[in-house]
């Protein structure tokens, strides 16, 4: 297992590595990674590049920040709700991309359009109905929208998505972003034919293969 403080660098490597490509702007989105029996997560507000390994929070099972740290992310409780629901997370990265956020601000769904979108885990990429940020409903409506995803759309607010690690899931922030970029491009040429369930059961067959002896002997 990695050590405590990795973690807390692995946490700030993601999160100035979101902020420095323009995923998110200014303060906005977190991340974090699961951590015995809890998790590390970016403190409220600050600024990604003044993060020192001692400002990442670590929240335990019961969702109770270290009393003597920093705030933990507002939205600690869907960063919370995601470990204890979906086994497979082990890094969370939430953003507020410009084209994941146009859509979910139409609260439109990516379809099928492109067989990279089952790089989420499913036919599409479902959106999550709209709650105030840093709220329980949030997290219950980000949580029910992930059944079968591993990214999902925030209405009027945003992307969250997850990986065996917080470098996974921002990997994975990128691709979702660029197929919603493509998605809103696509859109603006008319009504773009869509792949069938077949077709995307093959794809995420593939996938299941794809690339994985690539990651032999990687980064463990
Ligand atoms: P935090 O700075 O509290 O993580 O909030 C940013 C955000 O994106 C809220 O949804
Ligand atoms: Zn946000």
């Amino acid at each position: 297992m990695k050590s405590e403080n990795h973690i807390r660098q692995m946490v700030i490597e993601t999160a100035c590595a979101m902020s420095n490509s323009g995923l998110s702007p200014g303060r906005s989105g977190n991340v974090s990674q699961r951590h015995e029996d809890g998790f590390l997560i970016t403190p409220s507000g600050m600024a990604y590049s003044e993060l020192q390994p001692a400002d990442i929070v670590f929240v335990d099972e019961q969702g109770r920040a270290d009393e003597n740290g920093r705030e933990p992310s507002s939205e600690w409780r869907f960063h919370h709700d995601i470990y204890r629901q979906y086994e497979a997370a082990g890094g969370i990265v939430h953003c507020h991309s410009r084209f994941a956020t146009v859509l979910a601000c139409c609260n439109r769904e990516i379809p099928s359009f492109h067989y990279m979108v089952a790089v989420a885990g499913g036919k599409k990429i479902p959106v999550a109905p709209y709650a105030l940020f840093g709220t329980q409903s949030l997290s219950d409506h980000v949580v029910a929208a992930l059944e079968g995803y591993r990214a999902c759309l925030m209405q009027h607010h945003g992307l969250v998505t997850y990986g065996d690690r917080a470098s996974a899931a921002l990997e994975l922030a990128h691709e979702v972003e660029q197929l919603a970029a493509q998605y809103v491009s696509v859109l603006q040429l008319g009504s773009p034919a869509l792949l069938s369930d077949r077709q995307m059961e093959e794809v995420i067959e593939r996938f299941k293969t794809y690339g994985k002896s690539a990651q032999k002997g990687g980064q463990g």
